[in-house]
């Protein structure tokens, strides 16, 4: 085939039998964030390459392999967003809606784009749904973000598959006091470490804590440990987020490895990783990134966020069979029609029943047929009832109603009877 009859590798079509299971989990995460009062933020696709280098973090895996960038007509260098959190500080600031503390609690969903190896749970463009609050410092709402994944986890039924890790990085300086202990410990024992890890001893130590090299892991179990570095009111933040998850009944273990792969995070970070989806098992992650604003040109603001991926959370619940089977059930009502008049009636009679159940989850036959394939039809639509229209009916001023799905016999209703009559059989069915 033609390459430009491909889809880009990495980047995948959803197509009609997967949209009702992401329609289900957008929409159930949309809602859940509805009752907690955050508003959606929607931000463009691209932006100034710059505003990722300057949020993300020059030597991070995003910004040093993993971005779609690329030089518009205008000679500016202009990047596909690989994450969220970029755009909305950018958005806000432009805005001046933080501004004075005003608190801020905001989701975005969208497209991410990464230059990555696709494998399951892991390509090239993917979905986030992520929340981000400006304004508030305390512990209280690392724990509200906390807990809202929680309930949500429930409400999708998968909290026995997913795990909390939980760990505190501290303020940068005392990240940095840390960063010079480690870095002194790791030098002493350069040629114990793998190749990747002696190359961001330079750039990015604290990566080297989640290396997956087992000489290196080795290396590290004596070494300084981030805990003892962090900084008092980082301390009592851990503290109080910790207290509030054991009075909520969240379970979670401390993770002191978990560093997270952006440079932007303090204080709080968090994963939520499963064990069923091989190696791609975090689904959700966030932390506080109380310095980026002000890192970015604003006033001092502090925030904190999560995203998760949306991908991998329907990996999830298809591996586990939790994919509810009303949500393919898209139509309730099937209507077909033999013969120019009937077709007509029909016409009249499905706009009629729009007006009177607006909700009504109603197909019309298309392109006519015989009884027998527009009856296939019928069925293959997955509807409860179908309604029958042909020349008998029409001299009625009837129509037949027959249930597909075993609820009883075919019956003929008198056409000013039908919505009525309808209404209560799709609520018994
Ligand atoms: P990983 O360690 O798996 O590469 P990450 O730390 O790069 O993840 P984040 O930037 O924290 O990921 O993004 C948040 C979530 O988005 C991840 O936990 C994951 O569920 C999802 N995600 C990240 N990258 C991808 C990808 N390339 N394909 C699908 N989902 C992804
Ligand atoms: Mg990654």
């Amino acid at each position: 085939m033609s390459k430009s009859l491909q889809a880009i590798r990495g980047m995948n079509d959803i197509l009609p039998e997967q949209s009702p299971l992401w329609r289900y989990f957008e929409g159930t995460v949309a809602g859940l964030l509805d009752t907690y009062g955050y508003s959606q933020i929607r931000t463009p696709i691209v932006e100034f390459t710059e505003l990722f280098k300057r949020s993300i973090g020059e030597v991070t895996d995003i910004v040093e392999k993993e971005m779609y960038t690329f030089e518009d007509r205008n000679g500016d260098s202009l990047t596909l967003r690989p994450e969220g959190t970029a755009a909305c500080v950018r958005a806000v600031l432009e805005h001046g809606i933080t501004g004075n503390g005003q608190v801020q609690k905001l989701w975005y969903i969208g497209q991410m784009f990464r230059h990555e190896r696709p494998q399951k749970g892991r390509y090239r463009q993917f979905h986030q749904i992520g929340v981000e609050v400006f304004n508030l410092d305390g512990p209280d709402i690392d724990a509200e973000l906390i807990m809202l994944t929680w309930r949500l986890w429930g409400l999708l039924g998968i909290q026995d598959a997913v795990k909390l890790e939980l760990n505190s990085l501290g303020t940068s300086e005392a990240r940095a006091r840390y960063r010079d202990a480690l870095v002194e410990f790791l030098s002493a024992r350069l040629e114990q470490l793998d190749e990747d890890s002696q190359r961001r001893l330079k750039s990015n130590p604290l990566r080297i804590l989640d290396s997956k090299d087992q000489g290196t892991q080795a290396v590290l179990v004596g070494a300084p440990k981030l805990e003892d570095y962090l900084d008092e009111d980082s301390r009592v933040h851990f503290e109080g987020l910790k207290a509030r998850l054991d009075a909520a009944g969240i379970p979670f273990v401390i993770n002191t490895k978990l560093v997270r792969g952006l440079d932007y995070y303090s204080k709080t970070v968090f994963e939520w990783v499963t064990d069923k989806l091989g190696a791609q098992g975090t689904v959700c992650a966030g932390g506080r990134y109380d310095g980026l604003v002000e890192q970015m040109g604003g006033k001092p603001t502090t925030g904190v966020g999560f995203a998760m991926g949306i991908e991998r959370l329907i990996l999830l619940l298809e591996t586990l069979g939790k994919v509810p089977e009303s949500i393919n059930r898209t139509i309730d009502v099937y209507l077909c029609a033999f013969g120019e008049q009937a077709e007509l009636a029909g016409l009249r009679l499905s706009e009629g029943l729009r007006d009177r159940l607006p909700g009504l989850r109603l197909a019309v036959n298309a392109g006519g047929g015989s009884f027998k394939s527009q009856f296939k039809k019928a069925d293959k639509s997955g509807a409860l009832f179908a309604l029958i229209l042909g020349d008998d009916e029409l001299a009625k001023q009837e129509i037949g109603l027959k249930p597909l799905r075993g609820q009883g016999e075919q019956q003929n209703i008198a056409w000013d009877a039908l919505a009525e009559h309808l209404e209560t059989a799709i609520a018994q069915a």
